[in-house]
């Protein structure tokens, strides 16, 4: 129950396990293509550009970056926690003056901050991580897109958290670059970074005065691959992650039969039953509000008094295993539990249950099954 890798569906790591064709094998070109056609639904981006990187998200982060950047351009990043730092350090790297609007931990940068930022000189883009998995704040992208829009700004959405278990819909919310990682809600073992860009963040791409300062996320050498597989030709320029991209078409058919609104839907009603249940047992989420936590995943405070150690073993020893703090101001003082992809509502209870003996067992005190039957409430 970590927020990534998460567990995946049989189906998809069976995939894994076929024979590794070669990627210019008809049958990969089809698998490739269809992966591609695929990801513009789920992301409801029907005129995006969909790239498949062997990488892990990070990568999507620096394809994003590097090719919509140059040197001494201004670039804004809204920041909810750890990787919102990254995206400064990945700015930082290409040359851009960067500035950071900082929520404080658990809440999230005021409408009217990065309106004023906006205002107060020309930037190039601005970035927005949807849930930032060290703290678990989700932010509406809508708002901040559509005044990108207002001020001719690019927007850059890092949905590695979020895609395919938040809504999202890039094209009609005008959002520039929108990418995730494989073994996060898109649910495939970790080592694909997936990527789509919108014809604006192409034309800009296409339109640079400098060339692209990294070798392996240039679109120079993607795009044509991409546009080949697409068109069911084979193409190649680094060797794509064939076993991969194959348990990927399985997830993102699995997915697309459930619907993706639905998948959605499931996803919020999981994640806001169980935020209450952790609410009932006493304790606190690092978000401030139920309204600004995310559906994929919920950081949680310890409560006072409680080695977060000694809670973690007593949880993993009921057979669950949830992850410690990664904001580094906080880090010793919450954990993590994710409930994204094929979680279903007995891993939830399965989860509770093992905190709740974790709880007790170093010396918090509450009624036993409070947490379990807020959660069977919340869902009957
Ligand atoms: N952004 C967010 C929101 C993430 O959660 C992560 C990974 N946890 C990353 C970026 C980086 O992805 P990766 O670890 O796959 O490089």
């Amino acid at each position: 129950m970590i927020p990534g890798p998460i567990e995946f569906e049989p189906s998809v790591l069976r995939a894994m396990g076929e024979a590794t064709a070669s990627h210019v094998a008809p049958n990969f070109i089809e698998t490739f293509g269809n992966c591609l056609d695929l990801i513009k639904t789920t992301w409801k981006a029907p005129n995006g550009q969909p790239f498949v990187i062997a990488g892990s998200g990070t990568l999507a982060m620096d394809m994003a970056i590097s090719n919509l950047i140059e040197k001494d351009e201004n670039a804004l990043v809204i920041s909810t926690g750890y990787f919102g730092e990254r995206f400064k350090d990945i700015l930082t790297t290409y040359g851009a003056n960067v500035t950071i609007l900082t929520a404080p931990i658990g809440d999230i940068v005021s409408l009217e901050a990065i309106e004023n930022e906006l205002k107060s000189k020309k930037y190039k883009l601005v970035t927005i991580t949807h849930v930032d998995t060290s703290t678990g704040v989700l932010v509406d992208p809508k708002p901040i897109t559509s005044l990108a829009k207002k001020h001719d700004v690019l927007s850059i959405l890092d949905g590695v958290c979020s895609v395919a278990g938040e809504e999202i819909q890039q094209e009609n919310w005008g959002i520039d670059v929108v990418f995730t990682g494989s073994q996060k809600a898109i649910g495939v073992p970790p080592g694909l970074a997936l990527l789509v860009a919108s014809e604006k963040a192409i034309e800009t791409w296409k339109n640079r005065k400098t060339p692209v300062q990294s070798y392996y996320s240039d679109w120079k050498n993607w795009l044509p691959v991409m546009e080949a597989y697409q068109a069911r030709k084979p193409s190649y320029f680094g060797t794509p992650s064939v076993n991969l991209i194959r348990a990927l078409e399985v997830s993102l058919e699995l997915i697309n039969k459930q619907g993706i609104t639905n998948r959605i839907a499931l996803h919020k009603k999981f994640a806001k039953a169980f935020q209450k249940a952790i609410l009932s047992i006493g304790l606190k989420t690092v978000p401030i509000s139920i309204g600004i936590s995310a559906n994929t995943l919920t950081a949680i405070y310890y409560p006072e008094k409680i080695d977060g150690n000694e809670f973690r073993k007593k949880v993993g020893e009921q057979g669950v295993i949830i992850a410690g703090g990664l904001h580094t101001d906080i880090k010793a003082e919450y954990f993590r539990v994710g409930h994204m992809g094929s979680v279903n509502a007995s891993d939830i209870i399965a989860t509770l249950s093992a905190i709740e003996i974790g709880l007790a067992k170093t010396g918090h005190q509450f009624t036993l099954g409070t947490s379990l039957s807020t959660f069977q409430k919340e869902l009957y």
